[in-house]
């Protein structure tokens, strides 16, 4: 649950374009418009799910706020301070606050260092404690992840995929952050460990007080753990409510198509329950003509739709959706 309401970050009309060379020159031609004026905030203690098909900006939305990225332009308001034009150097007490766990853990972990290095390089790197303290601090990392000190001088390739994800999630936490990005976290892991996986970062989110912005491609992933979720579609914010809300009441035809693709278990339910399928190809990313960018693949688009792009706007009570139909 959130403890309070207010925001730990606030994303402004955030820009992520990276530009396409072409040419004997390199001329500068076009843009990947990754990220194309997405704003949202994530309040502290809350879990922020996003969602989308691959290609839809999620990820590179998650790297510009940590700032693996340089923006294009927006703002990246982290605690009342605008850290979208910081240099690497003001950023470093940022580093400490803002973390990120990885997708795949074994790509994300260098296999000629030990568990115990992996996990205190950020200790080591933020002068945070050394010699004995630190490597207490790391056994009791190891502890707080289910793992245990005996595995500190194993390396990556000794564990299991889950195993690994856990070693990553304790090298997030060496710095005590406040805001971790989980960036698919849980997609590359087999479905009896993904439980697993989620509900340990539930239970790390309330016993040290995280916020989290928890990326995945399909909206069962997020339904679990979040607090409220945004649907990307194209580099743009389609949609965002509460859980629950987004669940029972989705308004955009995308969000729509999304849950209709969900499985469900039971099978008189799942007989009863249409599929919704999405027909047409998703459009390039690369300077998509005005309008909104799903009016390929929607079947309820009208001639305005590809005249305009529709406002992302608050419909009530907090659920926002960017669609003419509204
Ligand atoms: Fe469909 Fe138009 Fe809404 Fe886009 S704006 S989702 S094309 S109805």
């Amino acid at each position: 649950m959130m403890e309070n309401k207010k925001a730990l970050i606030s994303i402004k009309n955030l820009k992520m374009y990276f530009p396409i060379k072409k040419g004997l020159f390199g001329r500068q031609v076009s843009y990947v418009k990754a990220v194309d004026d997405v704003s949202f905030e994530i309040m502290k203690g809350e879990t922020l799910g996003l969602v989308g098909e691959s290609g839809c900006g999620k990820t590179t939305t998650g790297r510009t706020i940590i700032k693996l990225y340089e923006p294009t332009s927006g703002e990246i308001i982290y605690d009342g301070v605008d850290i979208a034009k910081f240099t690497p150097n003001q950023m470093l007490p940022y580093r400490k606050k803002m973390q990120m766990i990885f997708q795949d853990p074994y790509a994300s972990l260098n296999p000629r260092m030990t568990v115990a290095d992996i996990i205190g390089e950020a200790i080591d790197i933020h002068k945070l404690m050394t010699g004995k303290e630190r490597m207490e601090r790391i056994h009791y990392l190891l502890n707080v992840v289910g793992l245990n000190s005996e595995h500190a001088n194993r390396y990556p390739h000794e564990f299991s995929g889950g195993q690994r994800q856990r070693i990553g999630i304790a090298r997030a936490l060496a710095v005590q952050p406040e805001f971790i990005i989980c960036d698919e976290p849980i997609s590359a892991l087999d479905v009896s460990i993904q439980a697993q996986v989620v509900n340990m970062l539930e239970d790390l989110q309330r016993d040290f007080g995280l916020t989290y912005l928890f990326i995945a491609h399909d909206l069962s992933m997020v339904k679990h753990i979040s607090n409220r979720v945004g649907v990307m579609y194209l580099g743009k914010m389609v949609e965002l409510a509460e859980s629950n809300e987004l669940y029972t009441k989705p308004l955009h035809p995308y969000t729509q198509a999304l849950l209709s693709a969900i499985p469900i278990p039971d099978p008189d339910e799942a007989m009863s329950k249409k599929r919704i399928v999405l027909e047409g190809e998703i459009p390039s990313p690369i300077d998509p003509p005005p309008g909104c960018r799903f009016k390929g693949r929607c079947k309820y688009a009208k001639p305005i739709c590809s005249e305009q792009d529709p406002v992302f706007k608050d419909v009530g009570g907090g659920h926002m959706v960017a669609c003419h139909l509204y």
